[in-house]
C-alpha cells in the first residue's frame, strides 16, 4: 500500500518527483494563496504525511483531526507554527529543513544590515523621486559596518556563519546564548557576553534564535533602551521575538538609530503597520533562505523527512526525538 500525503503548496518539480515515486500525492495548486483552514482539517484525517510550510498552523485542533498521520515535514528550520508537544503526545513526528539554507540565511542578515546601515533604499528612492540636486557632505549619511561591533543573540547555525561574515569586515563580535560555544570562540575569535552588555556595547544587534515562548518579545522596550542611540537592530529570525509596539517607538523617538527586519510578527505584514511608515526600517518579505538552490534543497530534504517518515524509518531530521518509527 502506498503512503497518502498532502503536500499545502506547489513545490519544486525535483522534490515533487521523488515524493511521488513513493506516496499516492494531493498538492494544493494554488502558487501565492494558503491552503484554507478547512480543506487541510478535511485533508488532514485520511493521510500518513503532511508536508506542510511556515504558512499553515498546525495547531492541537488540527493534529486531533488526524487519524492515522505519522509525520508533519515542515519546509522550513523553525518550527513555531507547529504545536510539538501535541505531535508528539499523538506520536506524530514533526521534521525540519536545518544546515541547507544556513550560509543563504546568513547571507541575507548580512545585506540587510549593510542596506540599513548605509541607508540603500531610502538613497535609491531618493534618487528616483528626482530629490538629487547636488553631492552634499552629510547627505544620505549612514552608520560604517567594518570595525563595528556586532552582538549576535543565538549564535547558532545560522548565527556563526554571520560571525564569519562579520570577521571579514574586521567587526568586533559579541554573542550571547543559553549555552557557550568555546569552539567556536577560539576559531572566529568570538566574545561571549551577558544579554544586557550584549545590547549596550553593539552597534548592530542581529536577532538569531528560534521563536519559543522563552524567546517571545526577547527583544522589548527594556532592552531596546539599553541599546546605543546609534545601534541598529536586525530580525531575520521570527517577528515574535521583537515587540514591535517597543520597536515602533524606540524608532520614532531615537532610542535607537535604525532596523532592518525580514520577518513580523503578522506575516504578510499590513500595510497600514506603523513600521511601514519610518524611513529608518528597511523591510523584507521573509526572504532569508530565498535563493533558488536554497529553496529547491530545502523543498528536497523536507520530502526525504516526510518519505523516511511514511516508509517506517527515522527521518534524519526529526524534531520531536522522542517520536519514533522504532
Ligand atoms: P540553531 O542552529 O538552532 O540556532 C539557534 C541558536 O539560538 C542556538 O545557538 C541557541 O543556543 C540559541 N538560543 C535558543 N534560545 C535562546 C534564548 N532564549 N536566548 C539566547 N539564545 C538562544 O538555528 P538556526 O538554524 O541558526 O536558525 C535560527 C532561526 O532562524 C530559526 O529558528 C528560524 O526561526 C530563523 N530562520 C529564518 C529564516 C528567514 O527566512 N528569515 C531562514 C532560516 C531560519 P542555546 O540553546 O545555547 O541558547
Amino acid at each position: 500500500m502506498r503512503p497518502n500525503v498532502y503536500i499545502t503548496r506547489r513545490i519544486p518539480q525535483s522534490a515533487l518527483e521523488k515524493i511521488s515515486e513513493v506516496c499516492n500525492v494531493e498538492m494544493w495548486e494554488e502558487e501565492d494563496i494558503p491552503v484554507p483552514r478547512a480543506v487541510l482539517e478535511e485533508k488532514i484525517e485520511e493521510i500518513d504525511g503532511l508536508y506542510c510550510l511556515l504558512t499553515e498552523n498546525i495547531d492541537e485542533t488540527l493534529l486531533n483531526r488526524a487519524k492515522k498521520l505519522k509525520v508533519v515535514s515542515n519546509m522550513a528550520v523553525g518550527y513555531n507554527n507547529i504545536d510539538v508537544d501535541a505531535a508528539s503526545r499523538k506520536g506524530i513526528m514533526v521534521t525540519n529543513t536545518p544546515g541547507v539554507l544556513t550560509e543563504t540565511t546568513a547571507d541575507l542578515t548580512f545585506v540587510l544590515l549593510m542596506t540599513t546601515a548605509r541607508r540603500i533604499v531610502e538613497a535609491s528612492d531618493f534618487l528616483r523621486n528626482g530629490n538629487w540636486k547636488t553631492w552634499s557632505p552629510m547627505l544620505l549619511t549612514g552608520q560604517d559596518v567594518f570595525g563595528a561591533t556586532i552582538g549576535i543573540i543565538g549564535l547558532g547555525r545560522i548565527g556563526e556563519s554571520l560571525a564569519k561574515r562579520a570577521k571579514g569586515f574586521d567587526m568586533r563580535v559579541l554573542y550571547h546564548n543559553r549555552s557557550r560555544k568555546e569552539e567556536a570562540e577560539k576559531t572566529l575569535g568570538l566574545e561571549y557576553v551577558d544579554f544586557d552588555t550584549l545590547l549596550k556595547e553593539s552597534d548592530f544587534v542581529c536577532v538569531m534564535t528560534p521563536y519559543t515562548p522563552e524567546t517571545r518579545n526577547l527583544i522589548g522596550e527594556r532592552e531596546l533602551s539599553l541599546m546605543k542611540s546609534t545601534a541598529i537592530l536586525i530580525n531575520t529570525a521570527r517577528g515574535g521575538i521583537v515587540d514591535e509596539a517597543a520597536l515602533y517607538k524606540a524608532l520614532k523617538d531615537g532610542t535607537i538609530w535604525a532596523a532592518g527586519l525580514d520577518v513580523f510578527e503578522e506575516e504578510p505584514v499590513k500595510l497600514n503597520h506603523p513600521l511601514l511608515t519610518l524611513p529608518n526600517v528597511v523591510t523584507l518579505p521573509h526572504i532569508g533562505s530565498a535563493s533558488i538552490k536554497t529553496r529547491t534543497l530545502m523543498a528536497e530534504l523536507a520530502a526525504t523527512n516526510l518519505i523516511q517518515a511514511v516508509t517506517g524509518q527515522i527521518p534524519t531530521h526529526l524534531v520531536n526525538k522522542e517520536v519514533s518509527n522504532q
